[in-house]
C-alpha cells in the first residue's frame, strides 16, 4: 500500500516514511530517552538503606507508589501551588506515611536529599539514546522532546543525561487540558517546529500518553515497547523493544520508519 493511500484511508501509524523524509522526529523523554522508573527505585534502595523501618519492603511497590501520587499532585504542580522540589518531598512523605513512618521534618528533609542526589545521579540516557539522537542530527532531522513534566527539571534531565545538544526544542503543556494524551499538545508542537503531521513521527514508551497522543493528532507512533507487552490485536502501530533496535532498523538503509 502507497504512502497516499495509506494517508487517505486515515491510518498514519501504518505509513512508511525514510528518516531523511520527516521534518522533525518528536519523542517522550521520561523513559524514553532518559532513565526515570530506574532512578526512582535506585533512589529508594538507597534510602530503604538509611530507614530500617521500612525493612524488606520492596523498592517496585514504593516506585509504583509514588508514581500514582506524583499523577494525583499534577493539578497542584501545573498551577505552581507547589515548587517541584517540595511535592517530591511530600510524595515521599506520604509513601512512607502509608506504610505507617512518620518522620521528623529534619529527617524527612535529610531522606529527600538522599533520594534525590541517588535520583540525579542515576537520571542517565536511556540506552541507545545517543546513538539514535545522534543518527537524527546525521541525518539533519530535528528532534523534539514532548513531555508531560516540568519544564525546567526536563531542561535540567537532558543536561545532566548529556542529551541538551541532541535535542532542538521541548514542549511541555501550557495547560492541564494540553497534557498527553491529549492531542493538542503535539497539534501545538506540530505548529511549532511547521511540521507536517504526515511528516513526523513520535516515539516514546507509553502506550497510553505517546501512542494514543500521537494517533488522536494524525501522527505515526513508534512504540518503545522495552517489556515486549502485547500490543491490541489489529492496532498496527509499529514497535521496537529498544532505541538500539530502532537506530539499525533506520540506518538499514532500506528500512524505514
Ligand atoms: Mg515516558
Amino acid at each position: 500500500m502507497s504512502l497516499n493511500e495509506n494517508l487517505s484511508l486515515g491510518l498514519p501509524h501504518t505509513t512508511r516514511l525514510r528518516l531523511e523524509e520527516l521534518d522533525v522526529v518528536f519523542v517522550d523523554l521520561d523513559d524514553t530517552i532518559v532513565e526515570y522508573r530506574t532512578a526512582c527505585k535506585k533512589a529508594f534502595r538507597e534510602v530503604t538503606k538509611l530507614l530500617p523501618e521500612l525493612g524488606n519492603e520492596d523498592v517496585e511497590r514504593l516506585e509504583i507508589d509514588y508514581q500514582l501520587l506524583r499523577s494525583e499532585n499534577l493539578p497542584k504542580l501545573f498551577y505552581n501551588v507547589i515548587s517541584p522540589e517540595e511535592e517530591r518531598k511530600e510524595r515521599l512523605d506520604m509513601v512512607l506515611r502509608t506504610r505507617d513512618i512518620h518522620l521528623e521534618d529534619s529527617l524527612l528533609e535529610l531522606m529527600n536529599k538522599v533520594f534525590n542526589d541517588s535520583f540525579w545521579k542515576n537520571r542517565r540516557a536511556s540506552d541507545g539514546a545517543v546513538e539514535f539522537l545522534e543518527m537524527c542530527r546525521v541525518k539533519s532531522v530535528p528532534v523534539t522532546v514532548i513531555t508531560n513534566g516540568d519544564r525546567e527539571m526536563q531542561e535540567k534531565s537532558l543536561e545532566v543525561a548529556r542529551l541538551k545538544t541532541l535535542v532542538e526544542s521541548v514542549i511541555t503543556p501550557m495547560r492541564l487540558e494540553e497534557m498527553k494524551p491529549n492531542s493538542s499538545l503535539f497539534e501545538r508542537a506540530l505548529r511549532v517546529t511547521a511540521s507536517r503531521k504526515e511528516h513526523t513521527v513520535m516515539i516514546g514508551d507509553s502506550w497510553e500518553y505517546d501512542v494514543v497522543g500521537s494517533l488522536k493528532a494524525g501522527i505515526k507512533p513508534i512504540w518503545v515497547n522495552r517489556s515486549k507487552l502485547r500490543t491490541p490485536p489489529d492496532s498496527g502501530v509499529e514497535w521496537v523493544t529498544s532505541l538500539s533496535d530502532l537506530t539499525q532498523n533506520m540506518k538499514g538503509g532500506d528500512k524505514n520508519v
